[in-house]
């Protein structure tokens, strides 16, 4: 019914790939990140908000034909039974569900359960296989509430008046999470967004996600007087280049799941670490895991062989797919 190939998940009975790494004849795909949504397929069968933001990103030409579908609505696929459910991870997430003749396989994506409003929360389907990710799978990852660390910022904010507050976000889901949590913090000032984020806030807002005042951070004067003790939203890696030289005293941070390692923050030159994820952190693998009951688990990438142990310790087959073209975006 599904097996692991070189370019992804592949559905031989209905002839569809989820997620695939390549161009292919039908892919179903679980989200927008550029790991999981590709252009160039001949089909795509995905939510509405996952095909608008492939159009935002890739243009409108990014597959040959494309069909939306509703979360808990089925679609057959040559034969086979197809349900999107939320996945919680970013806005249009969604975990697919296949079946045929009773048995149930469940390809999650990438996911989380904490609470995000700018997304639909994650709904657990019970299932015969279910199929995870292991991005922050070892017992050493616990994510901490995000409000905690929207409070560091806000604290800094407060610190350090003059320092312009750059924060390093992923452009699709991670970039609108931080700013909506920074609404939630209390702070009404404007934020400045580079321009790569500004068409993917832009399409949040359109789906009632509130992000709050938002201005361009590259139309101010180049001294940039005015960005002092502003708070600047862009990708990590517009922090690297000449854009970036136009803040003085800049304070950089990054938000990101992997923050809680100092290692990685320090090699970042990063000042104010923000441990937020939009993956799951290992108690809330183990307690999905437990929650949909599946008689056996395939871990698709990441910390594959922890998660597989623990599965075998708890009286649960898992394999490790060792799936290889997801590099975790949105980490
Ligand atoms: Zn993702």
């Amino acid at each position: 019914m599904l097996h692991p190939t070189p370019g992804g998940l592949y559905c031989p009975m209905g002839d569809f790939y989820v997620d695939p790494v390549r161009p292919v004849g039908r892919a179903l795909i679980t989200h927008g990140h550029s790991d999981h949504a590709r252009s160039g397929h001949s089909h795509v069968l995905a939510t509405r908000q996952t095909l608008d933001i492939m159009a935002i990103r890739y243009g409108v030409d990014f597959a040959g034909s494309s069909q939306a579908a509703g979360f808990g609505e089925t679609v057959d696929v040559n034969g086979i039974s197809v349900r999107f459910h939320p996945a919680g991870h970013v806005l249009g997430s969604a975990q697919i569900e296949i079946e045929k003749d009773g048995t149930r396989i469940v390809v999650s994506g990438d996911y989380k359960r904490g609470v995000d409003p700018t997304c639909a929360s994650f709904e657990p389907v019970p299932c015969d296989v279910f199929i995870t990710e292991a991005t922050f799978g070892l017992p050493v990852f616990h994510h901490p509430p995000p409000s905690g660390e929207i409070e560091k910022l806000l604290t800094s904010l407060r610190q350090f008046p003059e320092r312009s507050h750059l924060i390093g976000a992923y452009a699709l889901g991670k970039a609108q999470r931080v700013i909506s949590l920074i609404r939630r913090g209390g702070y009404d000032q404007p934020i400045y967004i580079h321009g790569s984020l500004a068409k993917l806030c832009d399409y949040y807002e359109s789906q009632g996600v509130d992000l709050g005042e938002l201005r361009p951070a590259t139309t101010e004067d180049k001294k940039s007087g005015s960005l002092k003790g502003a708070v600047v939203i862009g990708p990590p890696s517009a922090f690297n280049d000449r854009w970036a030289r136009r803040f003085e005293d800049p304070l950089p941070i990054f938000a990101s799941g992997w923050m809680m390692v100092r290692q990685r923050a320090k090699q970042r030159g990063v000042e104010l670490p923000l441990v937020i994820s939009d993956h799951c952190d290992w108690p809330e693998l183990l307690d999905t895991i437990r929650e949909v009951g599946p008689q056996e688990v395939w871990v698709t990438h990441g910390r594959e062989e922890a998660l597989v142990r623990w599965c075998e310790l708890s009286g649960i087959a898992a394999r490790p797919l060792h799936l290889v073209g997801y590099e975790d975006e949105g980490d």
